[in-house]
């Protein structure tokens, strides 16, 4: 048996984060218009399977621009959230349209990044761009891996590298624990291929835009000015 559950207007007013695409970044977001969806297929004995869906209108706080923002979860669909300690948790997909990332712009003097880095770099852009969020998360591991390499990044995995990046001063707390949510970044998941969550994906690369400027970009700047 199936059923359906609807709430409205459970959150109304509430602040979340959110990509904005005019602000360019992730700001307070109010939700105006909340729809909870649960539905669930059963019997009387037994849980088959279950899905949790919301559909909000939300406004930033910074500039009121109004976007729609849908998520999703399901009882099938889980990560490790903590490969060590054997935690699971439910996938969230989140989409908003507009795709806030739309006209996204590389990082301010993005082509004094290595060559390497360059061609890898902007097509994880494109790729955030028209939505294509599988290629994008694949892009942002490529991204991480050969920082972690030009920074002999110490570790026997590439989470215990990104934290060693931290121990060296290039990256912060906050963003290793948002790279640390990438499940493509994940120890076993080097080859995930489910989509990431559009929110996810933003700030994932605001951090990879951070740790660039802070690896690359900046350090040849100073060594321009103070030869
Ligand atoms: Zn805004």
């Amino acid at each position: 048996m199936t059923r359906i559950e609807i709430e409205k207007d459970k959150n109304i007013n509430q602040k979340i984060d959110a990509p904005c695409r005019i602000c360019k970044r992730t700001t307070k977001h109010i939700i105006l218009t909340d729809i909870q969806l649960k539905g669930r297929e059963e019997t009387e004995h037994e849980f088959i399977y279950g899905w949790d869906d919301k559909y909000q209108t939300i406004q930033c706080q910074g500039c009121e621009g109004i976007s729609f923002l849908k998520s999703h979860m399901n009882s099938e669909d889980m990560y490790a959230a903590n490969p060590e300690r054997d935690e699971w948790e439910y996938t969230t997909h989140v989409d908003i349209y507009p795709n806030p990332e739309e006209g996204r712009e590389p990082v301010t003097d993005h082509y004094l990044l290595p060559a390497k880095l360059i061609k890898i770099y902007t097509e994880t852009l494109s790729a955030l761009n028209i939505n294509n969020r599988v290629l994008a998360g694949i892009g942002i591991r490529a991204i991480v891996e050969t920082v972690c390499k030009d920074k002999q990044a110490a570790g026997k995995d590439l989470a215990k590298k990104i934290n060693d990046l931290v121990a060296q001063g290039v990256l912060t707390q906050d963003g290793a624990d948002i790279l640390h949510k990438l499940r493509t970044l994940g120890n076993d998941a080097a080859h995930e291929v489910t989509p990431h969550s559009a929110v996810q994906l933003s700030l994932a690369l605001d951090v990879i835009d951070h740790l660039l400027q802070g690896v690359y970009i900046l350090p040849h700047h100073a060594n321009a000015k103070f030869k």
